[in-house]
């Protein structure tokens, strides 16, 4: 139903988020901290902040830097590694670390314990080639001042000495290699979402609202949107009114898009890709573990499935996972419904959708291969990293949900994408950020992108400029070809997010 606007004389708000996960947030106190002034409504289904994608237990907290993924560091053909890509997201993160550093001092943010820790960024692989391939990252990635201080080793001794579990009872003469980056991170992306949101709702002209579904949009002549939202627990629907709209509503961003019948989002589907973690229950495991290790994908499975056995830090206390296992399910967010991914077929997306599907029969084997796994598969895919794992002591949960991106394609009809994409309007009035790697850790990152393409001539005043840099000092600067830079920012960020490393 298409909203019909009943209330003209209602207030207009020059900011609507939709949804109240990380992007929203990061958002939200961005504009706000550029622009004290600006009035923002945000509308949420949920009766919760960050209960989706960026809850701590629906994704795997790792503040994504590449020091540890290895599908950001592709070998060539001719065996060189491209480091390219691993650069782009080492730099993003180090935005967010200063962001929110900037939070921390402006008292925005509460202990930054409460959300982030040090934690050593570890690759671990088996076999010759890949030996070969990790030693040839690690000189690759040396080359650049983001990756200084990243350790290798194919001794099993000294692997063993940082990673016992995955070392305990492993055949001796298989080789081993190892890189290890102390200055990784984890992340708590929903304590840091709902601390953000804890402050932002206080401020004057702010508005949220939980318990509110978007329904529709629609947009008049003079250039203001109108969003139907609807209260879910009284089922009444009302006109709300934005002069420019952000949907941020993660798996069901894509849906939204195609009702706001702007010309950019004619042409994108999605691919939802559910997950499984398995979460160790016996303390004395977890204590013997102090990393994340992040394996090989296997061949043919996307590359966020990449087998990770991580140590994480969730409300005080410390935690161990092993996964994710992929799965296939037809909802776009983990509270979502079964036919999302049926409503979503339009006639402009259903050529990209069937190309991209008849393209991708490897991935789909893949993700049938990892529905239809047995307690023993799940445990020996564990014991590859664990090796004397008991499964008694490992309990299945389920993570968030993510819906990988379908573009058009002038070559190709349709591709799948496993990065995200920024929706804009030609005006600017409306962004929507479509699917979900690295995902949280790049949000400001992409929240600085989005308010430049918004608000360009605001974002190029004095006045704006100057407080990008004041919140995140190397904006607008390369953090790679400039290692005093590199190392300024990262000591600032160390010390006002108290990290050990
Ligand atoms: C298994 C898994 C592992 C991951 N691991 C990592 C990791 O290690 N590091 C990392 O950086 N990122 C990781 N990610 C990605 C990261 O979690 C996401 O990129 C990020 O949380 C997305 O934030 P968001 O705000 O866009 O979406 P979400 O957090 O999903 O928030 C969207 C919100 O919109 C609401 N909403 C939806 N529709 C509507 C509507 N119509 N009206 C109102 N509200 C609506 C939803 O209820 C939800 O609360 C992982 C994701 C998954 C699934």
């Amino acid at each position: 139903m298409t909203p019909t606007d009943t209330t003209p004389d209602k207030p207009v708000s020059d900011v609507i988020v939709i949804g109240a996960g990380i992007m929203s947030a990061t958002l939200a106190v961005l504009l706000k901290a550029l622009d004290p002034a600006l009035t923002i409504a945000g509308y949420e289904r949920l009766d919760a902040v960050a209960a989706e994608s960026s809850d701590a237990w629906n994704n795997a907290g790792t503040g994504h830097s590449a020091f540890c993924e290895l599908n950001y560091t592709p070998e060539r053909p001719d065996g060189s590694i491209d480091i390219g890509k691993a650069d782009k997201i080492a730099e993003q993160f180090e935005l967010s670390k200063q962001f929110w550093a900037s939070l921390v001092q402006e008292g925005v943010l509460p202990d930054p314990a409460s959300f982030i820790q040090s934690i050593p960024h570890m690759s671990f692989v088996w076999g010759a080639a890949n030996v070969e391939y990790l030693r040839k990252r690690h000189a690759a990635l040396l080359r650049s001042p983001l990756f200084q201080g990243m350790e290798f080793s194919e001794d099993p001794a000294q692997i063993a000495a940082w990673i016992p579990l995955v070392m305990d009872g492993r055949d001796p003469a298989t080789p081993v290699a190892a890189t290890r980056m102390a200055m990784g991170t984890d992340v708590n992306f929903g304590a840091l979402t709902s601390s953000m949101y804890h402050y932002v709702k206080g401020l004057p002209g702010v508005n949220f609202q939980l318990g509110h579904e978007v329904e529709d949009f629609r947009r008049k002549d003079d250039g203001i949107w109108r969003l139907k939202v609807r209260n879910v627990a009284t089922g009444e629907s009302r006109i709300v009114r934005g002069r420019f709209v952000f949907i941020g509503a993660g798996g069901g961003t894509l849906t939204l898009l195609e009702k706001t019948d702007i010309p950019e989002a004619n042409g994108f589907g999605g691919f939802p890709v559910s997950g499984q973690w398995l979460k160790c229950q016996n303390p004395a495991v977890i204590a013997r573990h102090e990393a994340k290790v992040y394996g090989k994908p296997a061949v043919g499975s996307p590359p966020m499935s990449m087998p990770h056995l991580d140590t994480r830090q969730i409300n005080g206390q410390k935690e161990l996972l092993f996964g994710p296992y992929a799965g296939f399910s037809t909802k776009f967010l983990k509270q979502g419904s079964y036919t999302d991914l049926f409503r979503s077929i339009e006639l402009g997306n259903i050529r990209p959708l069937l190309f991209a599907g008849a393209r991708n029969l490897g991935l789909t084997r893949y993700l049938i291969g990892q529905v239809l796994q047995s307690p023993q598969d799940r445990t020996a895919a564990l014991r590859e990293y664990y090796p004397t794992a008991n499964p008694a002591d490992w309990q299945l949960e389920v993570a968030g949900q993510r819906v990988q991106v379908i573009k058009k394609d002038k070559k190709a009809g349709g591709v799948l994408e496993f990065g995200t994409e920024m929706v804009t309007s030609a005006d600017g009035s409306m962004a929507a950020l479509l699917g979900a790697s690295p995902g949280a850790s790049t949000a400001v990152a992409i929240m600085l992108d989005l308010v430049q393409k918004c608000f360009p001539e605001r974002a190029a005043s004095p006045e704006w400029q100057a407080r990008f840099r004041a919140l995140v000092p190397s904006f607008g600067q390369k953090l790679a070809p400039n290692p005093a830079l590199t190392a300024a920012v990262r000591e600032r960020s160390r010390q006002a997010l108290q990290l050990e490393h």
